[in-house]
């Protein structure tokens, strides 16, 4: 027998399987998926198999070495799905297959983390046996103690710690261990898995009796999965609206048939409330896969996956690898979130992996959110998602009160500080009441753009429609998906006010105005400053929710999931900062944000209010996320999307230049985008090369092409082939040259 090996080593010359014989001693255990050890050149090198067949058109094949684990650590699904993944995303088998692997397995060394061994006791004979030589340890009393100890506690076959039982009789374990040498008891090292949450315990606890609402979505839910349909589900409900309950109920009528699960949450929202949530109702049965776990941790809760003992898996991106085989559905929490997109290579989105293992298994994807993205949107609307729909909060609190401030109203009136009148007064009375605020600042990417304080003007692209990205060192304006320049104005064009700047404010000068405004007032400020240790996050959010501090300052870290009963007031202090990135999706993550933020405010007794400041009220993403209505958004953005040959009509696909020399990159990058050209049907719009807007990241420059496309089957295929032809220059003089399909952020 043959094995089609893919090795250890992404590059273009190892992006294939080679065929090795099959050593008659490993035959039995080496399956699809096996970790091998094969000779290459003079090397020896780890690999995954691919493929077991009878022959190869290869006369002279070299046997394999070793098959590495007893368990194989990847399945032929997972196998086939990278096989998938490397033709979808132009990556190279082998990172798609890593990307798939906890850590310990891929490297050879293992990074150090060996399964843990805990010494553990059974029965040498039969109780029954003990007890009628019992009288032969008369000089013996501790050993009696032991024996007496286990004959209540330890059943036939069971096994008990040895370090448990050492404590709870109280002896050393010389004594036990004078038990097994006479044979009572035998000792085994024995593995155990590292649990994650040891220290918490979960108490139980029972799924609640389902509204009307929550039980017609269910139903949906459920004949799908008894049809094992693998048509996926939208479930669009308000934030509160019951969402993750109906989760629950999804997974257990899963588990009722002897099938599996995986829910998704974004990275931030994985707490351990939300982890209790599960863990309460489906106790051991649940795996949780996250950053924060350590790498044994991991490991080992990947293991209890692997072997069948965890058939649910709740987790961040990765989990939609777990290594599962029966699959029943795939819950997609938040899926609008932009982290389930991985931003290296491979560059999948686990919404895309969801589906494609969802049709493998005849499983269910269910993709819950206040705010869907507007390809699911279109998706739901076209009949590819079945689309349902919860528009109340469970507990029928009503949503938060929203009051837009126009900021040029305020300079109008003289006020030019960072909070307005409505905010500051709504502070005030907060504080009064002993009521919680929080204040959000958006703060991302590291573009900047123009705006003009009078009238709320900001410079735009006339072929793109996006924000122009204001350069200080050329001191002009540029548009990053087509090149276009023009002077940076010192007059608003729209309305000749002077008042014109670049913008740009961070969470501490926020702070500082704060305090200045508010003495004694306590403030807990969460950025990645003041998260970058393990556990911060958790800290400052129970400081919080222990009313530790009177506002909670922040980032889009704070727009998600949390729930505080004591949130009164939201103030968002500058919508603008993202409506203004330079990215056509800015409306889009302008209004989910607001939405998020807003829904963080009276979600229990207290009534909520959210103050949103702004210098474009009118514009239709703050206008609709105050009015609540993601359908009147969805509509106005998708024609605007439509008109501008944007997602979801059309497809996009990022190809990003890098190299320290910029004569010799630009060179290149032209050279590679003509051929890309030269490939493409003449409706394919291939635009640029020019300066991506993160122009330079260690002293690195970075251009980047944008292509724009409908239906072009053969694109990654036709691109990968030209990038395959630079593969000199890439691994030779260090360019690099990576693309990213559907990309979310274009920088
Ligand atoms: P979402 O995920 O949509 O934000 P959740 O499922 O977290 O909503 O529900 C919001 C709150 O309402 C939670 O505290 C939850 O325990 C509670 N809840 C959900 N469904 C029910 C129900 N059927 N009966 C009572 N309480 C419920
Ligand atoms: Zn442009
Ligand atoms: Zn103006």
């Amino acid at each position: 027998m043959i094995a089609e090996v893919i090795v250890d080593v992404p590059s273009y010359d190892t992006d294939r399987p080679f065929d090795y014989e099959i050593p008659d001693r490993f035959a039995h255990k080496l399956q699809v998926g096996s970790r091998v050890m094969v000779p290459f050149g003079r090397r020896k090198l780890q690999g995954f198999v691919t493929r077991i067949k009878g022959e190869s058109a290869f006369a002279k094949l070299r046997s394999l070495n070793e098959v590495l684990d007893e368990t194989p650590p990847l399945t032929e699904e997972l196998i086939q799905l990278a096989s998938w993944m490397s033709k979808t995303y132009g990556c190279f088998f082998i990172t798609a297959i890593q990307a798939m692997l906890p850590s310990p397995l891929k490297s050879l060394t293992g990074n150090g983390i060996a399964p843990k061994l805990e010494k553990q006791l059974t029965w040498a004979m039969k109780k029954e046996e003990v007890r009628s030589q019992f009288s032969s340890l008369k000089r013996a009393p501790r050993q009696r103690d032991v024996l007496t100890y286990l004959l209540e506690h330890l059943d036939e076959e069971e096994r008990i710690p040895l370090r448990v039982c050492c404590q709870e009789v109280s002896v050393s374990t010389q004594v036990v261990h004078q038990l097994v040498e006479k044979g009572f008891l035998s000792l085994n090292e024995v593995e155990v898995w590292r649990d994650p949450f040891e220290e918490h315990k979960f108490s139980q606890e029972e799924p609640k009796v389902l509204t009307a609402e929550q039980h017609e979505a269910l139903a949906v839910i459920k004949e799908a999965i008894q049809n094992k349909s693998s048509k996926p589900v939208l479930l669009h409900g308000v934030t509160g609206s019951g969402k993750t309950e109906i989760y629950l109920h999804a997974i257990q009528l899963v588990l009722d048939q002897q099938r599996q699960a995986i829910l998704l949450v974004p990275e931030i929202s994985l707490t351990p409330q939300m982890v209790r949530r599960f863990k309460g109702c489906f106790g051991d049965q649940v795996a949780v896969l996250h950053s924060g776990l350590s790498q044994g941790e991991r490991f080992d809760e990947w293991r209890r996956i692997r072997q069948g003992e965890a058939p649910v898996v709740v987790g961040a991106r990765s989990a939609i690898f777990a290594p599962l085989t029966k699959l029943g559905v795939i819950i997609i929490d938040e899926e609008h979130e932009t982290t389930y997109k991985q931003e290296e290579q491979p560059r999948y989105h686990a919404r895309e992996v969801a589906k494609w293992r969802a049709d493998y298994y005849g499983a269910v994807p269910v993709m819950g959110s206040a705010t869907p993205s507007l390809e699911s949107y279109v998706r739901a609307h076209t009949d590819h998602y079945s689309y349902l729909s919860l528009p109340s909060r469970v507990n029928q609190q009503p949503l938060p009160e929203i009051t837009i401030v126009d900021m040029r109203e305020e300079l109008r009136a003289g006020h030019r500080q960072m909070f307005s009148r409505q905010l500051i007064e709504g502070m005030t009375a907060c504080i009064k009441n002993k009521e919680q605020i929080i204040l959000f600042l958006n703060r991302r990417g590291y573009a900047t753009f123009v705006m003009c304080r009078q009238c709320g003007y900001t410079a735009k692209c006339p072929h793109c429609d996006i924000s122009l990205t204001y350069h200080r060192r050329q001191n002009l304006l540029r548009c990053h998906y087509c090149g276009y320049t023009e002077p940076t104005p010192h007059h608003c064009p729209s309305c000749q006010s002077p008042h014109i700047r670049y913008f740009g404010t961070g969470t501490q000068k926020v702070e500082e105005e704060l305090s200045r405004q508010f003495p004694g007032l306590r403030i807990l400020r969460m950025d990645v400053d003041t998260t970058s240790t393990k556990g911060s996050h958790e800290r400052i959010l129970t400081a919080f929710r222990q009313q530790e501090a009177d506002v909670l300052l922040g980032t889009q870290m704070i727009a998600k999931g949390l729930d505080f009963p004591n949130v009164t007031l939201v103030g968002v202090i500058a919508a603008d900062t993202i409506l203004n990135l330079p990215d056509f999706r800015s409306a889009e993550k302008t209004f989910q944000l607001l939405t998020q933020v807003a829904g963080r405010a009276g979600r229990h007794q207290k009534k909520g209010h959210v103050v949103i400041q702004t210098y474009t009220p009118e514009h239709y993403s703050i206008q609709y996320a105050a009015h609540h209505d993601y359908l009147g958004f969805a509509r106005e953005e998708l024609a605007h999307r439509k008109q501008m040959s944007y997602p979801p009509f059309r497809r996009l696909l990022l190809i990003t230049f890098s190299h320290t020399e910029l004569p010799y990159l630009m060179k290149m990058a032209q050279i590679v985008t003509q051929q890309v050209r030269g490939r493409m049907a003449p409706t394919v719009q291939v635009l640029g090369p020019v300066a991506s807007p993160l122009a330079r990241i260690k002293d690195r420059y970075r251009l980047q092409c944008v292509i724009k496309y409908k239906n072009e089957p053969q694109i990654v295929e036709n691109i990968v082939e030209v990038l395959r032809n630079m593969k000199q220059e890439m691994e030779q003089r260090q360019l690099m040259i990576s693309i990213d399909v559907d990309p979310l952020f274009l920088m």
